[in-house]
């Protein structure tokens, strides 16, 4: 039952229920590349003032440009890799990072967490440049990266029903 070798990467988005409809309606719209970035509402002629991305300032902002290549986001998934102990995040495609999970010699469940804790950490940062935009918060990545694991924790301790994870083996990510 290879669905995936069928399905085109675009079409084919992996529902998460150790993370919220929300996030997962997220993700898929950022695997359909249909959110909201500077690039995309000016291809829909949207006129703006700037189309640089909110968060390092230094590239257009894109999916591709946000969520892999940018400054913040290359520093976090350096942190999310490190705390995973699993090879290091280059994120060349939206399509690329929804799969990483699959690519990890884990047991079913914790590839499922992989995946959790990679849309979480999609969704924080898509957060943050919002709150960026819309409030004039300034980036600070200590505080995303604590937002990212705290979250993370909630969702998969609550959806996953491990009610035996506690917060310091999380933050050790001492869980196999
Ligand atoms: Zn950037």
């Amino acid at each position: 039952m290879q669905n995936s070798d069928i399905q085109s990467d675009v079409e084919k988005y992996e529902w998460n229920r150790w993370v919220p409809r929300k996030v997962n309606i997220f993700g898929w719209r950022m695997n359909l590349d249909r959110l909201p970035t500077r690039s995309a509402l000016s291809k829909r002629n949207i006129t703006l003032a700037s189309l640089s991305c909110p968060l390092c300032g230094e590239r257009d902002e894109t999916v591709e440009h946000i969520f892999g290549s940018c400054y913040i986001s290359s520093v976090i998934w350096h942190m999310v890799s490190r705390w995973l102990s699993i090879p290091p995040i280059y994120a060349f495609s939206i399509s690329d990072l929804l799969r990483i999970h699959e690519h990890i010699n884990w047991p079913k469940p914790m590839k499922k967490m992989v995946h959790a804790i990679i849309l979480t950490t999609c969704w924080s940062l898509w957060k943050l440049r919002n709150d960026v935009v819309f409030s004039g918060i300034r980036v600070d990545i200590s505080r995303l990266w604590a937002d990212i694991k705290a979250t993370s924790f909630l969702w998969i301790k609550n959806r996953a029903k491990m009610h035996t994870l506690d917060w310091s083996n999380w933050c050790n990510f001492n869980i196999l």
